[in-house]
């Protein structure tokens, strides 16, 4: 049976002592969760070491970073490894995220190379992927979508993919308040699984959890999650403040 997951990405947002107190207040309401629901916080990589000891001992809520570099160690001044995440009990790692490709020029090659790297650590990806705007109006997304995931992801194996996430976050739903209709979000993610299914089998794809990102908040999370094949969020906004992030965690 695959998970259901939230996982609250905080971008560059907040410092030390504030990210303390938003775990801090998150976990004062967090509802008890069966083994089949995971919760991933994915903080600053500066915020790592000081998340982890907050998160030491609880089962149900796991550490993420919201990247790593594409190759293993050296000269690559400000940058971070998948090992050293790996050594500072990170157990998801974002990759992909609309921002990185954008802002950050990381092309299909290099996010394959990422996953690679965090595969090799053993840490799990939560592979993003999604259209633009242009994109989905001139209705050719799930082939956009497709590519994304086939490039990042299709070089591994089937033992490999078990450990993938894949968070589907239409871009003009980033941060714009607009959100994915619940109907938008489950053919999409039916279109993701289908590929899935194609490359690795139906068992395979029945067990990859499937994301929505994009505007997710507890007003529209409950109707998004009740999708057959949405399978939990990914949160950017939402996550900064305690009782948003769980009240999503609730419609989980
Ligand atoms: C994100 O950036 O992954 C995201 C989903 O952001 P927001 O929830 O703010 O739209």
């Amino acid at each position: 049976m695959r998970k259901k997951i939230v996982a609250g990405n905080w971008k560059m947002n907040l410092n030390l002592n504030e990210g303390a107190q938003l775990v801090n207040e998150i976990f004062k309401s967090l509802p008890a969760l069966n083994s089949h629901k995971q919760v991933v916080i994915a903080p600053p990589y500066l915020h790592l070491t000081q998340t982890a000891s907050q998160l030491a001992g609880m089962d149900d809520v796991s550490l993420g970073a919201q990247n790593c570099h594409h190759e293993a160690s050296g000269a690559y001044t400000g940058e971070v490894a998948a090992s050293m995440l790996k050594s500072a009990d990170v157990s998801y790692v974002i990759i992909g995220h609309s921002e990185r490709r954008e802002y950050f020029k990381e092309d299909d090659a290099m996010l394959a190379k990422k996953v690679n790297q965090a595969l090799i650590n053993e840490i799990q990806v939560i592979f993003c992927c999604g259209e633009p705007l242009e994109i989905r109006d001139a209705g050719t997304m799930n082939q956009y979508v497709e590519s994304q995931v086939k490039a990042g992801l299709f070089h591994l194996s089937a033992d490999q993919f078990k450990n993938i996430v894949i968070a589907y976050e239409p871009i003009w739903a980033i941060g714009t308040g607009r959100t994915a209709t619940s109907a938008q979000a489950q053919d999409m993610h039916a279109h993701i699984r289908s590929v899935v299914a194609a490359q690795y089998g139906a068992a395979i794809a029945d067990d990859t959890s499937i994301l929505y990102g994009g505007s997710c908040k507890p007003s529209n999370a409950v109707e998004l999650f009740a999708c057959p094949d949405v399978d939990g969020g990914l949160i950017g906004g939402a996550a900064l403040k305690a009782s948003d992030f769980i009240g999503i965690i609730q419609a989980m």
